[in-house]
């Protein structure tokens, strides 16, 4: 399915951890071909704030995604290009009076007592509401920097997403900037699909539970939320999510035209390269299932 251009754009956005496995590359082919069947500019951005070390995994990566066929709108962009752009946003948010400082480590999170229907997995609220003296008291005893939390006004939001529908799930008092400084996850994303004209994000649904975090921050920041799709995930024969220790799953173990067949098949196609498999490209087709991926 193929369309006439559109002002928008899809994006592909690795982080440099490790080499793409046979399951990140199908993803990228998706996003690639949601974005072209729409007529959207498709963009590649490496998520290296976490990685800021790996280029070598950064120019593997974006080799293999070449190798593949995928084509994508200008260079490359990397996170670590930018950093003011992520501390201008945490700034007008502090200035804003939407920060709070958390110091809470993963163990106080999890120990916490919480209210009767608070919801799974929500931060409890621990350092929301601290007067001057306790934040004082917890910045002494603790003895590092405190994380930056979002102080939100909800506990949901609904996205839409063209696999899923709507999508309701958690929006707690999210961290914006981590106790070592780095931008969290949730902001860069929002930041960065903003700051290039994102309005379709594809992605692998272990996200989904993500976007409405996600969604929220971008209409907070006034930015329309972008169209989702999360794609069902590639699993491994014990049902497991697939990682390279399963072995020969990357490009370079698969070789070229098999992971083109593999990724070809197991969305249910006869083409064996991205530009036919447009022509046969019908989201509503898509598996809904994981592929449980059998090396061989
Ligand atoms: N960098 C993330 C990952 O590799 C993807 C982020 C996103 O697509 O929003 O899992
Ligand atoms: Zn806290």
């Amino acid at each position: 399915m193929r369309s006439t251009r559109t002002a928008g754009a899809g994006r592909f956005a690795p982080s440099p951890s490790a080499d793409l496995h046979i399951g990140n590359l199908r993803t990228a082919v998706l996003a690639w071909l949601f974005a072209r069947s729409t007529g959207r500019r498709f963009l590649m951005r490496v998520e290296d704030l976490d990685d800021r070390t790996h280029t070598d995994i950064a120019d593997r990566q974006l080799a293999d995604l070449a190798a593949l066929g995928i084509t994508w709108d200008g260079d490359a962009t990397r996170q670590t290009d930018h950093p003011e752009r992520y501390d201008a946003v945490v700034d007008g948010l502090a200035g804003s009076g939407l920060l709070f400082e958390c110091y809470c480590t993963r163990r106080d999170i999890a120990q916490a007592p919480r209210a009767p229907h608070a919801p799974e997995g929500a931060y409890p609220g621990t350092c929301r509401d601290l007067t001057d003296a306790e934040r004082d008291q917890r910045r002494d005893e603790t003895g590092r920097p405190p994380a930056l939390r979002l102080r939100t006004d909800t506990t949901s939001h609904t996205v839409h997403d063209v696999l899923h529908g709507d999508y309701t799930g958690l929006v707690d008092d999210f961290v914006v900037r981590r106790g070592d400084g780095v931008p969290a996850y949730n902001l860069a994303v929002v930041v960065d699909d903003a700051a290039s004209g994102i309005d379709q994000v594809v992605r692998g649904d272990d996200l989904l539970s993500s976007s409405p975090r996600q969604a929220y921050l971008a209409r907070l920041l006034g930015h329309p939320e972008p169209v989702y799709a999360h794609v069902p995930l590639v699993l491994n024969a014990d049902g497991a999510r697939l990682a390279k220790r399963d072995g020969a799953v990357t490009l370079a173990e698969i070789g070229l035209s098999k992971a083109l067949a593999q990724i070809a098949d197991s969305l249910g196609y006869a083409a064996r390269s991205v530009e036919a498999m447009l022509d046969e490209f019908d989201p509503q087709r898509l598996p809904r299932q994981a592929w449980v991926y059998q090396p061989g």
